[in-house]
């Protein structure tokens, strides 16, 4: 039987790079609070907690810095992977020593390890030595998840030659409209030795060994892949979208928005400004920044632009001063709020999956620029799966091409359905969130598989 237990120790272990350990830290903080008597230990490097909300955090979770890795004197090469890899490889000693540290200072042995699924050797760590459960959390979407959970069969099927990249993975249900192209690197091109690369195929692995494996999404986005998972993981969980789980009220008090985006959009015309925005690690070389803002000029459509401060110098000379009245361009824009606006009426992004999502839950169509990882999958099933976007004309950004983007999205009749199936999607990601939907429901079974334990 299955018995709540008053005093039980969760230790949380963030992936420390992209957009993983925030909503990682968001769903913890909905855990703690539905479970006031569990400690939630959360584990993490102190950079990225640095750029994780510290304040309002519910008493029962203790964050902790853990090491990057790196070792002392090291020189990192500025290759983003070196530092990912590098931290992958360090991971299970540094996690274990202050995993142990942890429960003597809270006096309680850890119960439960729920971790981003890259850290999938916690499934070891968990059972064999700390007899725990291992819960994971998948950061991305259904669709690269399949893939990684398939990529044996994708490599038996396609092998490693270039020449099939444009072959659909029709062999896979639910992959049918899915390129080998629009894999991740890693599954059938790119190096397949990698670090990374093996890490990921580990996890695809690993996870059907875990007690639950849950996303950021909802059932009815991919009803494909909710039955697969289903059947292949011992539970699997659709708890999002995690951007609709916040009542309006709750964020409009705490919306970082230093640059008075929100207050420039409300002067616009419905569904006419275009969001532009690529997450916080992927940009488009600096060529193409030059050609987004080319093609914004000239097509004179207002924007949105959050480019991080050191990309700024690639822009034109002269562009800030001409578009001044067109748009704005920030460091840091409140993402969910503007798409959630009702004069946003494209954005333009890499396809990382938090943006997609959010991009689904307002309604919004997308315009895509994939740059590495899950971006093309995603990018792929915007356009192909669920008819909500395009990829960029080109596959990069010209000014032309991109030009010509806009106006499919904001003027065509093509863009029209796009929306109209948007809206669908939206509508269908909100009943999910509500008391009777499956993510609500989900997220009371992810609370059973964390805080209760078999005894
Ligand atoms: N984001 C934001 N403001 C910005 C840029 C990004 O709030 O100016 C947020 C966005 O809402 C999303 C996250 O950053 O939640 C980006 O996540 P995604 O998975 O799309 O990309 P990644 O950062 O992992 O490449």
């Amino acid at each position: 039987p299955s018995e709540p237990t008053r005093d039980s120790h969760v230790a949380v272990l963030a992936f420390p790079f992209g957009t993983h350990a925030a909503p990682l830290l968001a769903i913890t903080c909905r855990l703690a609070t539905a479970a006031p008597s569990t400690v939630f230990s959360f584990f993490n490097t102190a950079r990225s907690n640095s750029s994780l909300p510290s304040s309002d955090l519910p008493a029962n979770i203790r964050v902790h810095n853990v090491a990057d890795g790196v070792p002392e004197g090291y020189m990192l090469t500025g290759n983003p992977q070196e530092a990912v890899e590098l931290f992958l490889e360090a991971a299970p000693e540094i996690f274990r020593r202050k995993i142990k540290a942890a429960e003597t200072e809270v006096g309680r042995k850890v119960k439960c390890i729920l971790t981003d699924a890259f850290l999938w050797f916690a499934a070891e760590t968990a059972a064999a030595e700390m007899k725990a459960s291992w819960v994971a959390y998948y950061g991305g979407g259904a669709n690269s998840l399949t893939a990684h959970l398939y990529t044996d069969v994708i490599r038996e099927n396609v092998g490693v030659k270039d020449e099939r990249m444009e072959e659909t993975l029709g062999f896979i249900s639910g992959m049918e409209k899915i390129r080998v192209k629009d894999t991740p690197e890693g599954v059938v091109f790119g190096n397949l030795d990698s670090v990374f690369s093996k890490t990921l195929h580990q996890m695809g692995r690993a996870l059907p060994r875990a007690k639950a494996v849950f996303i950021n999404s909802f059932e009815e986005l991919d009803p494909t892949f909710t039955n697969d998972f289903s059947s292949k993981f011992k539970r699997y969980l659709s708890i999002g979208p995690l951007a609709l789980l916040s009542s309006p009220s709750q964020t409009s008090t705490l919306v970082h928005d230093p640059h008075g985006c929100l207050a420039w959009i409300e002067k616009r015309s419905p569904a006419s400004v275009a969001y532009i925005a690529f997450g916080r690690v992927a940009t488009p070389p600096p060529g193409e920044l030059g050609a987004i803002a080319q093609g914004l000029e000239s097509s004179k459509v207002p924007f949105i632009w959050s480019l991080q401060e050191k990309n700024m110098v690639h822009l034109p000379k002269g562009f800030l001063d001409r578009t001044r009245k067109q748009g704005m361009v920030v460091p840091w824009a409140p993402q969910v709020e503007l798409l959630n606006h009702e004069a946003t009426g494209v954005f333009v992004s890499h396809g990382g999956w938090n943006s997609v999502l959010e991009s689904v839950s307002a309604g919004v169509p997308m315009i895509c620029r994939p740059i590495f990882g899950d971006h093309a999958v995603n990018a792929r099933s915007v356009e192909a799966v669920w008819e909500i976007g395009m990829t960029i004309i080109d596959g990069v950004f010209t000014k032309d091409g991109f030009k010509e983007s806009l106006d499919r999205v904001l003027v065509q009749d093509d863009g029209k359905k796009m929306k109209g199936n948007a809206k669908k999607l939206k509508e269908l990601a909100h009943e999910a969130v509500t008391t009777k939907g499956s993510s609500f429901e989900n997220f009371a079974g992810l609370l059973d598989e964390v805080v209760k334990v078999l005894i």
